[in-house]
């Protein structure tokens, strides 16, 4: 067990931890992913739903295209790979767009029922890659939704899309068909019909066939090479680069077949960051028996962690961990992360016990791997999660006809 507390600051060469006052906590309400959905909804007259994203404009027909992984620092870096991105940045670039955030965690089973559900992770209840699950205590995978738990009990709400469908809006998602009865799918992108096709061009052509289907339209579709490139090989790897390019082609391809009165959104669920092979910079829980004191499950990711402690090790915990890791982690306990907004601006009672006792959230370039329970994971050269720009900015891109 560490030392409590009181008795780190009589070594004068301990770190002080991060204030949790300098974490960039995702902008709930008027500029993060969750808000996407219901402008758009809004803008189609779907009732219950307000404009939230101010420089917003409606359309009648309206395309959301999310690329996993590619975050909007990756686009910025990359001009000479996404021509075409690069184009839609806005500021001395031309074209409209501009940064939201993703929400917390950084992670594509959060930000999937962020973006379909309208609703930050506090309420539709996905708030990490791994939760535990307060009702046996085990975590559970919300990526891979293992182990099984009723999809609708685990996040009860509607989605946009169903409400959209229910008011008459051609609603229609279009992804790779691995994906059309996965858990996931079901609790975040529901509604209207869903469309499998196994190519990103396959893919383009149907959603722009979608979007001219009906007067009032909203249409969904997903591209998912760019992140498993990125964690296989790196952000700027020639697989990375490649894939860039190809995803730089198919959005060129897409926007040059819409229809009219279209509005096409290029966005993403988060971005990424590469994290070195090396002793500190890759923090292994399984082998760090400071970190793994009072600890009885851990969860989230290396740049998110959920941690729950043994009951009654919480405040030792949280204290340790915070010794431990100094500047490199915000770490929180549950209540200060909520209080401070990190899951959104409230927090549903059947949330609550999802969350870590204490959440750690990466600052520096780290990861904290777990080379025993989690192998293929910790083995990731390309990573997200946290809060930190290259990992929280993703692109809000517009293309108008
Ligand atoms: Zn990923």
């Amino acid at each position: 067990m560490a030392q409590p507390a009181h008795m780190a600051s009589a070594w004068p060469d301990e770190p002080t931890p991060l204030a949790l006052g300098t974490a960039p906590v995702p902008e709930y309400g008027s500029g993060s992913l969750a808000d996407l959905l219901p402008t758009i909804a809004a803008g189609l007259d779907v009732p219950g739903f307000e404009h939230r994203i101010a420089e917003l404009t409606p359309a009648d027909r309206n395309c959301v295209f999310l690329i996993d992984g590619l975050g909007w620092e990756q686009i910025k870096a990359h001009p000479d790979e996404a021509p075409y991105l690069t184009s839609l940045l806005g500021g001395s670039r031309g074209g409209s767009g501009r940064p939201i955030t993703a929400g917390f965690p950084a992670t594509t089973a959060t930000s999937l029922a962020s973006v379909g559900t309208g609703r930050p992770p506090g309420e539709h209840g996905l708030p990490g890659y791994t939760v535990r699950d307060p009702a046996v205590g085990e975590l559970m995978n919300q990526l891979r939704w293992k182990p099984w738990t009723p999809p609708h009990v685990w996040q009860p709400y509607p989605t946009v899309f169903q409400l959209a469908d229910a008011a008459g809006v051609h609603t229609a998602q279009v992804s790779s068909p691995t994906f059309r009865e996965t858990p996931l799918t079901k609790v975040a992108l529901s509604g209207g019909t869903f469309h499998g096709r196994l190519t990103g061009e396959e893919r383009m052509d149907l959603a722009a066939e979608q979007l001219a289907a009906g007067d009032r339209s909203l249409v969904y579709t997903y591209y998912s090479e760019v992140d498993g490139s990125g964690h296989r090989f790196g952000v700027d790897s020639d697989a990375w680069r490649g894939q860039l390019m190809c995803v730089d082609r198919l959005v060129q391809r897409l926007a040059d077949q819409l229809p009219p009165r279209t509005a096409l959104y290029v966005t993403a669920d988060h971005g990424m960051i590469d994290i070195p092979f090396d002793e500190q910079s890759r923090i292994d829980f399984d082998e760090d028996w400071e970190l793994r004191a009072g600890v009885a499950l851990l969860g989230g990711e290396g740049r998110a962690r959920h941690v729950y402690a043994v009951p009654g090790a919480e405040a030792d915990v949280l204290a340790c961990w915070r010794e431990v890791l100094g500047e490199q982690f915000w770490v929180a306990s549950r209540d200060e992360a909520i209080a401070a907004g990190w899951f959104g601006p409230a927090i549903d009672e059947r949330v609550h016990g999802r969350i870590g006792d204490v959440v750690a959230a990466a600052h520096d370039d780290v990861i904290i791997t777990a080379s025993v329970n989690e192998p293929n994971e910790s083995a990731m050269v390309g990573v997200h999660g946290s809060m930190t720009p290259v990992e929280q900015l993703v692109p809000l891109l517009e293309v108008r006809t």
